[in-house]
């Protein structure tokens, strides 16, 4: 994406609070420096009482009065882009229903399946953008959108050229191939056959035409297994792409060391994460990305090992997981803040989780947090402690955002 579609200009923050989140979740934080921003990069922080850089061009100065400033935040795993909503299965499911009982109704993914296909691009591109807008108004500067509710080739180029037109409209957005999100009813029993046409067929288009940085799977007994998605994964490494496999989130599927060579950059859920997994993910990089959201909205009693993932000091990220049937929540801060209530992260943890961690589980490391020769990618918050930040519920205290040096003001408006 060009920085220059966001207008880019260079900025000066003075007086500025630090908050820069560590892969552990601990914190640096460092009250009254000023950062510059030039030509979208982070280029110069200076502490408090050191000498003045003289410079020869003007740049726009903003004090933001002692206010917090941490990394723009990154939602790493959204489903950001179909249509309709599925708020029909809630109400089935308050009333009693599991979702593999909605699932083997034929609900579920497949009736977003069905609404994806009949809406035009333009439609999804309104639709992904209403909610992008939004979702800027809780920090967030960069997001990850899946595909994933077409699984046919028309569909996912679709869905995949939308996020593509999303890209610089108010955020950065990095584009997933999930083709192997569940098995569409054309397959029906011929997951082998619908693998294949994903590996040999669907993917070299859409890499042709640009349209994919990485590549996810659904791995779990209501989609596929372990040995069913390695065709598909391995397609994927052949052509360079990064992997990530939605992991363990209704069930052990006892399966990580399975896709252990092909390095998957992230796991996501892990609800059911077995022990022998976790041993397995400590002797690689995978991040491990927790959907709190998304477990309070099937109301899981099942909690992923958090405690465990910390003993082998995996890193964790954070995601709305943003999708109409099990997590249709726009905002990071709420997800951080169940991340806290239900998972027991610390409200450190939940902001790395959303910045450095989350950058980590993207397979990038030019953004996440505050240091010279990053992104100028900022968020400005109304709050005097960062712990503000998992605590409120409902309530943004955004004041700005930064996005390679353009500046989007909120204080002026209704967060
Ligand atoms: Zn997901």
């Amino acid at each position: 994406m060009s920085l220059s579609s966001y207008g880019c200009s260079d900025v000066l923050l003075t007086n500025v609070k630090i908050v820069n989140p560590s892969t552990d979740g601990s914190l640096r934080v460092g009250e009254g420096e000023t950062i510059l921003v030039i030509d979208g990069l982070i280029s110069e922080i200076r502490q408090k009482g050191s000498r003045r850089v003289q410079r020869d061009r003007d740049v726009t100065v903003i004090d933001v009065e002692g206010r917090c400033v941490t990394p723009g935040l990154i939602d790493c795993h959204t489903h950001l882009i179909y249509a309709g909503n599925r708020a029909s299965e809630f109400a089935d499911r308050v009333g009693g229903k599991s979702y593999q009982q909605i699932l083997e109704n034929g609900g579920g993914i497949l009736s977003t399946v069905n609404d994806t296909r009949r809406a035009s691009t333009e439609r999804l591109f309104e639709l992904a953008n209403a909610r992008l807008r939004r979702m800027t108004r809780y920090g967030l500067t960069t997001v990850e959108v899946k595909s994933g509710y077409g699984l046919d080739l028309e569909t996912e180029v679709k869905m995949l050229k939308v996020a593509r037109l999303l890209d610089g409209t108010g955020a950065r957005v990095i584009s997933t191939f999930l083709g192997a999100h569940i098995l569409p009813r054309e397959f029906h029993d011929r997951k082998v056959r619908y693998i294949n046409y994903l590996a040999k067929e669907v993917l070299p288009k859409l890499i042709d035409m640009n349209l994919v940085d990485m590549v996810d799977g659904f791995c779990d007994g209501a989609a596929f297994s372990a040995k069913e998605l390695l065709p598909y994964f391995e397609a994927a490494k052949s052509m360079n792409l990064p992997i990530r496999v939605h992991l363990d989130q209704l069930g052990d599927t006892d399966s990580f060391a399975m896709f252990s060579d092909l390095a998957p950059i992230s796991v996501d859920h892990l609800e059911y994460l077995n022990d022998r997994s976790i041993e397995s993910m400590a002797r690689g990089s995978t991040v491990a990305v927790v959907v709190p959201t998304a477990s309070y909205f099937l109301r899981q009693q099942q909690k992923p090992p958090i405690e465990k993932l910390r003993y082998y000091g995996i890193p964790i990220a954070l995601a709305t997981d943003h999708n109409p049937g099990t997590s249709p929540v726009e905002s990071l801060l709420l997800a951080m803040n169940m991340g806290c209530v239900l998972f027991n992260l610390t409200p450190g943890e939940a902001l790395s989780g959303v910045t450095i961690n989350a950058a980590r589980a993207l397979g990038i490391s030019d953004r996440g947090s505050i240091a010279c020769g990053m992104l100028g990618d900022l968020a400005i918050w109304d709050v005097a402690d960062p712990v503000e930040l998992s605590y409120y519920m409902g309530h943004s205290p955004l004041w700005a955002r930064v996005v390679g040096g353009a500046v989007f003001r909120y204080d002026r408006t209704t967060c």
